[in-house]
């Protein structure tokens, strides 16, 4: 535990004052009162080290004196009195009594020596200031060296027993103010002999009602002190009933709030305070108010501890100035160093905690593995003020191994899939190929059987083989389609197209295919009339017209089939195929155009088909440069729309 060094023992006392320091005999002066001058010297002439103290101690002195101080520093003795003469600036000597007070770090080493030199002809008033303030530095120096040794919890109960038994008074008592500040209770005490307890009694003290003096005292001048014979009329009553005749009364803060008050009771000495012993006793209440404030950040320390301890995570609070952990839970310790508070986080992690810190919120850092465990650790940094009340960084580490090995896993995966997804499109690619063969095989076969086999039977077996051989060349050729465009083999090869005659072309295909529809009629609407000579890749254009087309007749029974064609400013053409047909309901506009996807699974409505034709017809619309969509209506009909990019042929 540290202290904050206490204030220098003699600050109003009619002497001489020096703050020295010495390596050997030679001593510098860190300060001098001006009334050096009693003796006839200036305070400048040690400042400027032309003289020293050691150069006033008589001759025949300086070899007891600096013995008698060597052998009290080898002691650690850090309060003592020197006899020796003095010499006067005119060669006068003159017996004085120097008071000595050792200030030491916190390992220890001397830092400097208050030293006070009094005459010893000095008048006796003076001399027994000194000796009472020896006295005084004595008690608060054997508080300090018992609070080193002991826990908080004790250190109040050090500060009551030994400055109540300095003073010599009834009682010391701490009291402590409910959390409204309406009541208090005693919670340390310490009783003289045969002087019987308050703190037994555990009573609380209402102060409105109890002690009003007291507390308006408290609240205003922090302190009361009364002293025998002189006890307020409105405290009389408050006095009688514990037998006090005089009382010394202190408020005592805890982080800038009222904590309580400390009081020194009198039932016996017919006490008057005097200036000196209040100023001492104000100096007790300041301790109390330090050993407070740490054992309440010694409280929040252990909160703290006790929570980030009980985290999974590894936590540990870095200094950001001094790049060092301060603290570390054990998660962190046990899996990464228990030895290490002091040392430099950069030890454990390859992030530099050093850069900017965002003053809120969190800071995070880029995923890391961590060799030391063998983890991949996440780690983010905030900034919070420590039990000390600086500003750390809070960084916190979570494990996401088990995440990340998850997602390199997916990542491999992903990509097992993807080459062996290339890889079967382009084998059904390739395959069909060779299937089709086979097949162009048996349909060619079939038609000239068809022309040596008489019997009616045998023409109508022949039909529904090859009905049914188109179908599956039908689907060979979908597949061929689909595994092309997965495996982007699907190509455009464009070429110049007389898109007039294309159209032609078209209507006259179809106007023969449907005359035998005899109730649904094909019909060419808007075209693009003089100048349409495109480059575009008429198979494909073709394809997708063909899909389209072999739709509509397939669902629509009566009116009509219509294809419309015009040339947009854009570099578009744009074709409608508009069917009176079946329409599709508005909720499976958007599926159809999906790989397998049909209005219903339903054979009825869907006589022949994959459902692959508009899925390809889609892809083909895109590599040529366009977007295809529908708009329909259930029961009335279907508008098919695409367009393509063209390039002009000039
Ligand atoms: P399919 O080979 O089944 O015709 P498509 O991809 O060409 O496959 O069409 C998908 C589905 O969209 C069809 O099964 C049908 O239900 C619906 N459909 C397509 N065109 C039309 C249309 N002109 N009228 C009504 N329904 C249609």
């Amino acid at each position: 535990m540290e202290f904050a060094s206490l204030p220098p023992i003699i600050e109003h006392v009619p002497a001489v004052v020096f703050r020295l320091s010495h390596k050997k005999d030679n001593w510098s002066t860190w300060f001098v009162t001006q009334n050096i001058s009693m003796y006839g010297y200036t305070a400048d002439e040690f400042m400027s080290k032309t003289k020293n103290w050691f150069d006033i101690v008589h001759p025949d002195d300086r070899v007891y004196v600096s013995k008698t101080v060597s052998d009290y520093e080898a002691h650690n003795i850090n309060f003592f009195k020197l006899y020796y003469r003095l010499v006067k600036k005119n060669g006068d000597t003159i017996p004085i009594t120097e008071y000595n007070t050792v200030n030491r770090d916190e390992d220890g080493n001397i830092l400097c020596y208050d030293t006070v030199i009094l005459s010893n002809s000095d008048n006796e008033s003076n001399q027994q200031l000194i000796d009472n303030h020896y006295r005084q530095q004595i008690v608060l120096n054997d508080i300090l060296m018992s609070l080193h040794d002991s826990d908080l919890d004790h250190a109040l109960q050090i500060i009551l027993d030994r400055t109540g038994a300095y003073l010599d008074t009834s009682r010391a008592l701490l009291f402590k103010d409910s959390p409204d500040h309406k009541t208090c209770k005693v919670v340390y005490e310490w009783c003289n002999k045969d002087i019987s307890s308050v703190m037994a009694l555990d009573y609380s003290i209402t102060y409105s009602t109890g002690m009003p003096e007291i507390y308006i005292a408290l609240q205003t001048t922090g302190s009361l002190l009364v002293n025998f014979g002189e006890i307020p009329e409105n405290c009389k009553e408050e006095f009688d009933a514990e037998g006090l005749i005089a009382s010394a009364i202190f408020a005592i803060y805890l982080n800038g709030d009222h904590y309580g008050f400390v009081c020194f009771d009198d039932c016996v000495i017919e006490r008057k305070w005097d200036e000196d012993t209040v100023r001492f006793l104000k100096n007790i209440s300041n301790l109390i108010s330090t050993v407070l404030v740490r054992q309440n950040a010694a409280e929040k320390q252990k909160a703290y501890e006790a929570v980030l301890n009980n985290m999974e995570s590894y936590i540990f609070v870095n200094e950001q100035k001094l790049q060092r952990i301060i603290f570390a839970n054990r998660a962190f310790r046990n899996a990464f160093d228990m030895d290490c508070i002091g040392k430099d986080p950069a030890l454990y992690f390859s992030i530099d905690f050093k850069q900017k810190q965002e003053e809120k919120g969190k800071t995070t850092y880029p995923e890391f593995y961590s060799e030391k465990t063998g983890k991949w650790l996440s780690v983010s940094s905030e900034q919070m003020t420590w039990i000390d009340g600086n500003k750390v960084q809070l960084i916190t580490a979570v494990d996401i191994t088990e995440r990340k090995m998850m997602e390199l896993e997916l990542i491999k995966a992903k990509e097992r899939a993807e080459e062996s997804d290339l890889l079967k499109s382009s084998f059904v690619a390739n395959m069909s190929h060779e299937i089709r063969t086979p097949m162009n095989g048996i349909i060619g076969f079939s038609q000239l059987i068809s022309k040596e086999i008489m019997s009616e039977k045998g023409n109508k077996y022949l039909n529904i083989i090859n009905d049914n051989c188109n179908m599956l060349l039908k689907l060979i050729d979908d597949i061929i389609d689909i595994s092309k465009i997965d495996s982007q083999q699907m190509k455009i090869a464009l070429q110049p197209c007389d898109l007039n005659n294309f159209l032609d072309e078209l209507y006259i295909f179809y106007d023969q295919i449907l005359s035998k529809k005899n109730k649904v009629e094909f019909v060419m609407g808007e075209m693009p009339g003089h100048c349409a000579n495109i480059l575009t890749d008429p198979i494909r254009l073709r394809q997708i017209l063909g899909n389209l087309i072999d739709n509509a007749i397939k669902f629509t029974d009566v009116g009509f089939i219509k294809v419309d064609c015009v040339i947009s400013g854009d570099g578009l053409i744009h074709f409608t195929i508009t069917d009176t047909g079946i329409g599709i309901p508005e909720n499976k506009q958007k599926i159809i155009f999906d790989r397998f996807r049909q209005v219903e699974d339903d054979y009825i409505r869907n006589p022949s088909g994959t459902g692959l034709g508009l899925a390809i017809s889609k892809s083909l619309v895109s590599l040529l440069g366009g977007t295809i969509d529908v708009v329909s209506t259930s029961g009335e009909g279907s508008a098919f729309h695409f367009s393509i990019k063209y390039l002009p042929v000039e």
